[in-house]
């Protein structure tokens, strides 16, 4: 009776909503640390090392360093950790991360909401135009492989880790939303407003983050099977699916585009004809499995992080303090490959 209760609550919203909060706290953390550091205060607030979550690009680097040299990044180690497990996740639960987890995905989904509540249902692209633009995140992609994997040498990758400007790229991360410029704002402004236009705008034809996922989803063992003899055909799968993929002509759901939010599945009448398993043997997981997946590898690889002294950086505050004075002095920290 607990057991099917449970299985009615709404893991995946409550799942979005506490990242969410843990984001904000992180952010407003960093923030304060930030603002210690400008105005000369005694730093109290300790930086989150979450933060470093939002550096992917240095994370990427700082993995491809620690394969070829057995060095475990000390600038930013948690942000190393936490796109590990990110991975990690797109490997075994396709783009779960994406629905599950990431605050702009969840921001997408409450807009992608907007706009089915002012037009009364989703409207997507045609497919004519909705192809070539998902392409654009895997160019995006691209460039970023193609520049960190392929242009940068190891001994390149380690100046740029090394360097002033990766140092302090919290802080510049932070400038970017802070310090807003005109054409910044302007940008973002355009992106809210064509992601109540167009569901999931961001995450279908931009994020390069998500092409990286959605690549790696293609391993997934686990992934939305249909079980065509019992399946009705009643399309109510297809009716809820979010990335707008016809479900019931399915038997196994391979697109890239699949985030495991399971909204068919529980959309689905007939008991064990939708699910998100295997091939064989069969190993489904519920909503409340996924989330427990999820949760456990996020806190089990930060306490194994803390454990072996790889979850804080080894930047002191002394040296914080003097990045940021030379910052506001005007000295410019571009970054290296300019
Ligand atoms: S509704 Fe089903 S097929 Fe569509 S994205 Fe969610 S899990 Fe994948
Ligand atoms: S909702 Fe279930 S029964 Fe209906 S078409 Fe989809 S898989 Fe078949």
């Amino acid at each position: 009776m607990l057991l099917q209760d449970m299985k009615t609550i709404p893991w995946r919203y409550i799942s979005q909503i506490l990242f969410t909060v843990l984001v904000l706290w992180i952010g407003i953390e960093f923030f304060l640390f930030v603002h210690q550091l400008e105005s000369g205060q005694p730093v109290t607030i300790r930086r989150p090392p979450g933060v470093e979550a939002f550096l992917p690009i240095a994370s990427l680097m700082s993995l491809r360093y620690w394969l070829a040299t057995g060095i475990f990044t000390p600038i930013h180690p948690s942000g190393l950790v936490i796109f590990m497990v990110i991975l990690t996740i797109a490997i075994f639960l396709k783009k779960a991360f994406c629905s599950w987890v990431c605050p702009i995905g969840f921001l997408s989904e409450m807009l992608a909401r907007v706009q089915k509540w002012i037009f009364g249902q989703s409207r997507y692209l045609p497919r004519w135009l909705d192809w070539p633009l998902r392409s654009l995140k895997y160019l995006l992609l691209g460039f970023f492989l193609w520049a960190i994997l392929v242009q940068m040498d190891i001994a390149g990758i380690a100046a740029f880790l090394e360097s002033p400007y990766s140092r302090v790229s919290d802080i510049k991360m932070l400038k970017f939303f802070t310090d807003m410029s005109p054409l910044t704002a302007r940008v973002l402004a355009g992106l809210f407003l064509l992601s109540i236009l167009i569901p999931y705008f961001w995450c279908r034809y931009l994020c390069p983050y998500g092409a990286l996922l959605g690549g790696l989803s293609w391993l997934s063992p686990l992934k939305i099977r249909r079980n065509a003899a019992s399946c009705t055909d009643c399309k109510k799968c297809t009716k809820v699916c979010p990335s707008n993929i016809p479900v019931h002509l399915k038997n196994t759901v391979y697109s890239d585009e699949c985030h495991a939010c399971l909204t068919c599945v529980a959309a689905c009448p007939v008991k064990n004809t939708l699910d998100f398993s295997t091939s064989k043997p069969s190993l489904k997981l519920d909503s409340l499995r996924v989330v427990m997946v999820i949760l456990c590898l996020f806190l089990g690889s930060s306490l194994l992080a803390r454990a072996l002294g790889v979850w804080h950086n080894d930047i002191t505050v002394q040296e914080y303090r003097e990045h940021v004075r030379k910052m506001s002095d005007g000295l410019e920290y571009s970054h290296p490959g300019r």
